[in-house]
This record gives C-alpha cells, sequence and structure tokens, in this order.
C-alpha cells in the first residue's frame, strides 16, 4: 500500500446503509457466477435480438413502450433547455440514419463529430451506429492540425459540426481531406450552403422510419483516440458487442437504476463521454444530464442540486477544481439527491475521496479503465468499503493481474504489494480490436492471452488495486521505484496546494531525481518559506528517499483535453526536450 494511503482510514459501508439497494452486492458470488454470455442475454433477450448498439440504447426501450420517458435533459450554455425523450430520440436518430443512407454514407464508414455538447451531436452519434457507420467524436477545441491528423486517420468521410467551428477549423484543411465527402452543420448555415448541409434541412426532409439491419457483434462501431498524455494518440476501434460491457459495467460499476439522474461530465471526444455519456446510461433507460457549457464550479453545483442528479461520474481534474474553488461555495446547494459520484481518467488521490464524504455526504468511488478496454474494468464499487487511494477491485467478468513481462513469457506476481504492470485477461467484449493503421503497435499490447495495459500497479492482501504510475512516468531514484501518483498524493494534502505534478529528473548520482511543480490554492503566495514547508511536510509523509528534492511553483500545470496532467511535457521542458505530440493539450486552439 502506499504509504501516503495508510494515513487514510477506510471508508466503510455496512450492509444496508446504501439508499438503494446495490446491484454488486457480495463480491465473491457475483465473481464466481459471472459469465459474458449471461450478460449478453439479460441485454440482448432469448432468442437474442440485434446486437445493435444504437438499437439497445433506444429502440428497444420504444419498443417495449417506454418510449416517453425522458432520455436527453440538455441544458444550453445560456439557461436554454430541452428534453429529448427516448421516442423523441428514436426519430431523429431514424432521420439522420437516413440521412447518410441516402448521401451514400455506408456501413464501415466513418462519420466525424465536432460539435459541443448539443442534442443534435447525441442523435448524430445514434444514428450513425444504427447505420453500422463508425461514430468517432472529437473534442470541439481541438485545433485545426488535430482534427485533421485524426481525420485523415479515420478517413472520415462525412463531418457533423457548425458553421462557426467549421469555417474556424475545417474550412482551411477541407482540400486536403480528399475521403471528406458531406459535411452537414449544426444550425444556421447562411453562406456555406454551397459547401454543406443544414442538419435541421437534411433531417426534415428524411424519413423517421429507419430499420437497423441486423448487426454483426464484430461490426465496427465506435473510433477513440486515446488521450496523448503519454505520446502521440492512438485511434483504438470498437465494436458493437462492446455494448454488452457498457450495459453491465454501468449496472455493477455505477450501479444504475432505471430510475436514475445521471450526468457524466465528460465530453464524447473522451471515451468516457461516448462509453458512459452515451451508450451506457441509454442502454439502462435512464435520464441523463448534458450540459453544453464548460466547467464552472457553483454551475456544477446548482445543476447537482436543480436537476435532483443521483448518480455523477466525473474527474480528478473537476474534483481538483472544485476543491480549489473551496468549502464555502457547496453550502449554499442542495445535493441530497445525490447518491454515488464516481470518479475516472487519472488516480484520484485520498484527499479528494474524502473531499467527496465532507462536502457531497458521499465519498468519491475512483474506477480505473482505458480508451483501449472501452468500459471500466476496475472500480469502487457503491457497497464496497473504500481504501482511499485505491482504484477498486475487478469487475466480474474482469480478470486482472498485476504481472512481469520479460521478452514474451508474462508472470503473474502473486505477492501481495508488489509492482508491476497492470495486465487484463482478454477477450471481454468492450476491448479494443486494433489501433487503427498502426498494427504493429496493438500487437505489442498483447502477451499471450494477457492485455497489458502500460500502467504499474500493485495488489494488496484482500484485492484491493493500487495504481502506481504509468510505466513511462515511473521515477527510478537510487534504487528506488517511485510512483509520481504517492509522491502526488502526499503533497496534494498540504493545505496549500491545489494541484501537483512529478517528474524524474535525471542526476548523475541517483541516476533521477524527484521533482515536484506545484500549483498553489487561491490565497497562498509562492515563496522561499512556502516551498521549505512543502519539502518537509512531503519528507514527513514520504521519507527522505521518495520525497521530492526539488520543487517548484507554477500556476497551472499541462493538460490534455480529457483533464489529465501532462508529466512528459514537464519532463521535455525541464530537459529542453523536444515537446512531442500536442494535440491534445489543453489551451486555446
Ligand atoms: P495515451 O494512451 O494517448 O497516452 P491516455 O492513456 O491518458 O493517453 P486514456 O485512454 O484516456 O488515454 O486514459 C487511460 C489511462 O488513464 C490509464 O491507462 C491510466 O494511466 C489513467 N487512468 C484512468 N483512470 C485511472 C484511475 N482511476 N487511476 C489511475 N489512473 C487512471
Ligand atoms: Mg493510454
Amino acid at each position: 500500500m502506499p504509504e501516503s494511503a495508510m494515513n487514510w482510514p477506510p471508508i466503510r459501508k455496512p450492509p444496508g446503509t446504501l439508499r438503494v439497494a446495490p446491484n454488486l452486492g457480495d463480491y465473491a458470488t457475483a465473481v464466481a457466477s459471472f459469465s459474458w454470455d449471461d450478460a449478453r442475454r439479460e441485454l440482448l433477450g432469448d432468442p437474442p435480438g440485434n446486437i445493435n448498439i444504437a438499437y439497445l440504447a433506444v429502440d428497444r426501450h420504444v419498443a417495449a413502450g417506454r418510449g416517453d420517458r425522458i432520455a436527453i435533459r440538455w441544458l444550453g450554455r445560456k439557461g436554454e433547455r430541452r428534453n429529448l425523450t427516448y421516442q423523441d430520440l428514436k426519430l431523429a436518430s431514424d432521420s439522420f440514419a437516413n440521412v447518410l443512407r441516402d448521401l451514400e454514407v455506408g456501413p464501415g464508414d466513418t462519420v466525424f463529430a465536432l460539435s459541443e455538447r448539443v442534442p443534435e451531436l447525441y442523435i448524430a452519434a445514434i444514428g450513425t451506429l444504427k447505420n453500422r457507420s463508425v461514430f468517432c467524436p472529437l473534442f470541439p477545441a481541438f485545433g485545426p492540425e488535430p482534427i485533421h491528423q485524426r481525420m485523415s486517420i479515420g478517413c472520415g468521410k462525412l463531418l457533423v459540426t457548425t458553421p462557426m467551428l467549421y469555417k474556424r477549423k475545417v474550412a482551411q484543411i477541407r482540400a486536403s481531406l480528399p475521403d471528406l465527402q458531406h459535411v452537414i452543420l449544426i444550425g444556421e448555415i447562411g453562406d456555406l450552403i454551397e459547401e454543406a448541409h443544414g442538419f435541421d434541412s437534411v433531417i426534415s426532409i428524411a424519413s423517421d422510419q429507419f430499420t437497423i439491419p441486423e448487426t454483426a457483434p464484430e461490426d465496427l462501431a465506435l473510433l477513440h483516440f486515446t488521450s496523448g498524455t503519454t505520446g502521440k494518440p492512438k485511434g483504438a476501434m470498437h465494436v458493437h458487442d462492446a455494448v454488452v460491457a457498457h450495459y453491465i459495467t454501468g449496472k455493477t460499476a455505477l450501479d444504475f437504476h432505471e430510475s436514475d439522474i445521471f450526468w457524466c461530465t465528460a465530453d464524447p471526444g473522451w471515451v468516457t463521454g461516448t462509453s458512459y455519456g452515451i451508450i451506457s446510461p441509454l442502454t439502462h433507460g435512464l435520464t441523463m444530464v448534458v450540459d453544453q457549457a464548460d466547467f464552472d464550479a457553483a454551475r456544477w453545483y446548482r445543476i447537482l442540486q436543480d436537476e435532483r442528479v443521483t448518480v455523477w461520474y466525473t474527474a480528478p481534474t473537476a474534483i481538483r477544481m472544485l476543491m480549489k474553488a473551496g468549502p464555502g461555495l457547496p453550502r449554499g446547494f442542495d445535493l441530497s439527491a445525490l447518491r454515488f459520484a464516481g470518479s475516472v481518467g487519472e488516480p484520484l488521490n485520498p484527499e479528494g475521496v474524502a473531499w467527496g464524504a465532507e462536502v457531497l455526504g458521499l465519498p468519491i468511488h475512483d474506477n480505473w479503465w482505458q480508451t483501449e478496454t472501452g468500459g471500466i474494468m476496475i472500480a469502487n464499487y457503491a457497497a464496497m468499503d473504500i481504501r482511499p487511494g485505491s482504484m477498486g477491485k475487478p469487475l466480474p467478468g474482469i480478470e486482472a493481474a498485476v504481472v512481469r513481462h520479460e521478452d514474451d513469457a508474462v508472470t503473474v506476481i502473486e505477492a501481495p504489494g508488489e509492482e508491476g504492470e497492470l495486465a487484463l485477461r482478454a477477450g471481454w467484449p468492450s476491448m479494443f480490436r486494433g489501433y487503427l493503421g498502426e498494427e504493429e503497435r496493438y500487437r505489442k499490447c498483447f502477451s499471450g492471452e494477457w492485455y497489458l495495459t502500460g500502467d504499474l500497479a500493485r495488489v494488496d492482501e484482500d484485492g484491493y488495486f493500487w495504481f502506481v504510475g504509468r510505466a513511462d512516468d515511473v521515477i527510478k531514484s537510487a534504487g528506488h521505484l517511485i510512483g509520481p501518483f504517492e509522491v502526488e498524493s502526499a503533497i496534494m494534502e498540504h493545505p496549500a496546494v491545489a494541484e501537483v505534478g512529478v517528474i524524474g529528473k535525471p542526476d548523475p548520482v541517483a541516476g533521477e531525481i524527484v521533482k515536484a511543480f506545484v500549483a498553489l490554492k487561491p490565497g497562498f503566495e509562492p515563496g522561499e518559506d512556502l516551498r521549505l514547508d512543502i519539502l518537509g511536510f512531503a519528507r514527513k509523509r514520504l521519507g527522505t528517499a521518495v520525497a521530492p528534492k526539488e520543487i517548484v511553483f507554477t500556476e497551472d500545470l499541462p493538460r490534455t483535453r480529457s483533464g489529465k496532467i501532462m508529466r512528459r511535457l514537464l519532463k521535455a521542458r525541464e530537459l529542453g526536450l523536444p515537446e512531442g505530440d500536442l494535440s491534445t493539450l489543453e489551451g486555446p486552439a
């Protein structure tokens, strides 16, 4: 167990104290009895219906008489609201699928989306999947270069975007995207009529009845680019069968119940915003909140309050920003509807877990997965006692292990507490089926039956998994292997620290020394006294071998669009090395 986590007592959940009976109660029994075939049967019925993601997410509910339920509660940036029922979503996505068919965009062709979170984005996603085309959502804040890079790799045939984004970012690269045949623009298209179709006009003339063709489990459905935290983003390909994992992990890891109001704060441009911001909640027939606006602490507390959100899924970066906004703000809001809060994307410091317990009245439940895994793999599920700083346990159906990997052999490390690479036994439905255009890189992720994640972890004697760091970020200092997460978590506990990123800086004696980049909370000024105070604080918690030797203050840390600290960039800047692919770096596009 990381030393810093030892300071944090487990958060217990005595049976019967949860507000809703948890879907995953007795872990050992659920793991022993789980089979993917059963999960598939539960979702598809017996005999099985169409495996098409859009059918299972939307049309299935309408066919079962649940068409009047609200699927999307959309909140516009300026206070506008729009509700879309499952029936609305069915008809509009049928129309969109017919538009694709009329434009000769067929099965296997890639449809890109570059849009803010507006209802049309969700309609396009569902319609694309109905047509068995491949959906690839991009962050609307991307600049022309990252858009071009991804659309070239993905051979995008059609793009759904807005007139403003088109003019600013796409018009200039369109000539060098030979595969791009059609652009559909959401909103007033004005003088772009020669170059593009209007979303409303094509939808209004298309039929709103579309028969979803029989879809094979292995038909491609989604293309998601990784966050680019460690290098050039990879295009992970996912198939329709992934929906079985989206569905079952929504049930087990996020404890979805049909009556939930669910809010996933991620943009669909990041895999979380599609797997859990579109597909998983809809397969459960929930109502999901979609907020067009970007992060704003007061707005977010107001949404949790006013929409009576019951299940909330967010990321450590957002939690850190809420923490930074201070404890006074949430006191003005009634957050009592919330019964489960989850987090993904980066390690969640124990500090963040505890913040949830204090401010929301619920600890934050960390879970772990990747673009490549398509869905949650390791989680703190609702009924589980939380050990702050741990990412939880593998979900039923997922076999995870800490392994040593040499040449072509993988050895599972049985001893509790020993570090190694986190590996998953290949074969779950939402496992990626390739990196588009990078066959060799894909093959290198596997050894025998194991998928190697590139993350380092350890397992404690009770089967809790602890994230150590990405293999690329681990620091080797004077014979110690140091995970940046452990160091960052300890520094985060200092009252002045809002955020911290830690790297290994080459050193002639120690190999590497630990260096920390610290951003302060409002009200604290950088200075020598504070620097020494944080150094002393870290030493006390971590010991001199692991504590940073150097600390510098910074206004802000470089982050990906999905909110992850880019340690590789801190390191490249420190060493004056090339900065590498910056296409996902947050900042002005
Ligand atoms: P790239 O692969 O392009 O470098 P990325 O790995 O950040 O980018 P994602 O697929 O979005 O792209 O992120 C998955 C990674 O995020 C994981 O491999 C892990 O390093 C980190 N991660 C996600 N959830 C957690 C978590 N709960 N705890 C610790 N790390 C996490
Ligand atoms: Mg990755």
